[in-house]
């Protein structure tokens, strides 16, 4: 990784914002892609620039803008979906087939840099009220939200998030807001179980360490209603199995880098498991900025680590090696 020079970006189209990148969150497929170069099929092409989860200050809008203005300081979307294919159409912008989203290898440069160009749609005014902090954690937050919506819980209903990043910690803020009853949470780093225990979750265990099965169904003898995989892991898509109840729902999140996920027959089909992939979000920013706004939802937990831009290297380093507790790091510009 490193910094390069290159030409300030213009606007195109009558609907482009440029923005002034505030602060910038390191996604794990941004360290998938820095450590391995890919995410399954999607191979980086060098010289490339990560970053998608982004806040910043509007500098100059197109003349038929009208959702934001100069000075104004943003959530960035990072999706710029087509808005015309059949997924589009459908109300899957998330999945649409001409999708461009920031920091893809093949789609769009991402947003680890000064300035960028971006369409009106992918704007949020964050208003007075949240931080640069709550713009740009809104992108991993807002895949909580829509994950919990996708899950169909219902009120009092046990849960297990197996993998605590910030992935596992976005879905544990979004249950949270909805009158869940018991949360169970696991992670391989200790440090990240203390953080799910300053959020308030019935139990946190790490599965290295103890027997996490034992463990949970020792004080939920039925099994959980719906186990979140947070992690890509295999062997927590099988603790998964085993701690949902009959009838249970499987919500697998977590991005392995691996190529196949397996599962067991004999249990999946005795207790009738559901499964539900998730594919980041849709149209979920609006409300996941709302809920920051309005307290249901809050963000003091997340971050755990700070950069200046220029050391953004030592960052991507430093969540790579998942090093020193980190959950969140952040880059300031
Ligand atoms: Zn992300
Ligand atoms: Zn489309």
């Amino acid at each position: 990784m490193e910094m390069r020079d290159i030409p300030e970006p213009n606007l195109v189209n009558s609907n482009d914002v440029k923005i002034r990148m505030s602060v910038l969150g390191i996604c794990g497929s941004d360290i998938h892609y820095y450590t391995q170069g890919q995410i399954g099929s999607q191979k980086v092409q060098y010289p490339f620039t990560v970053g998608h989860e982004g806040s910043g200050i509007v500098v100059e809008v197109g003349n038929s803008v009208k959702r934001v203005k100069p000075g104004d300081h943003i959530a960035i979307e990072p999706a710029m979906p087509c808005g015309e294919c059949d997924q589009c159409l459908a109300g899957r912008h998330h999945t649409c087939r001409k999708l461009r989203f920031l920091g893809c290898p093949g789609q769009a440069e991402g947003c680890l840099m000064e300035y960028i160009v971006m369409p009106e749609t992918s704007c949020f005014p964050l208003g007075g009220k949240l931080s640069p902090d709550h713009g740009s954690i809104s992108e991993p937050l807002a895949i909580g939200v829509y994950t919990i919506k996708k899950s169909g819980i219902a009120k009092g209903q046990n849960i297990g998030i197996l993998g605590f990043g910030p992935i596992g910690m976005s879905v544990l803020l979004a249950a949270k807001a909805h009158e869940v009853g018991k949360i169970y949470v696991t992670d391989i780093i200790d440090e990240r179980l203390v953080i799910a225990g300053k959020e308030g979750v019935s139990m946190a265990v790490n599965p290295v360490k103890e027997n996490i099965i034992g463990k949970i169904m020792n004080v939920e003898h039925l099994g959980l209603d719906l186990v979140f995989e947070c992690c890509g892991k295999q062997e927590a898509l099988d603790q998964a199995i085993e701690l949902l109840k009959p009838g249970g729902k499987l919500i697998v999140v977590g991005i392995p880098e691996f190529e196949r996920w397996s599962l067991s027959v004999e249990k999946t089909r005795r207790k009738e498991i559901s499964l539900q992939f998730i594919r980041r979000q849709v149209d979920c920013v609006e409300q996941t900025l709302e809920m920051m706004k309005n307290g249901s939802i809050k963000i003091e937990n997340m971050v755990t680590h700070r950069f200046p831009f220029a050391r953004t290297k030592e960052a991507f380093d430093l969540v790579a090696d998942y090093r020193d507790g980190v959950m969140k790091a952040m880059i300031d510009f």
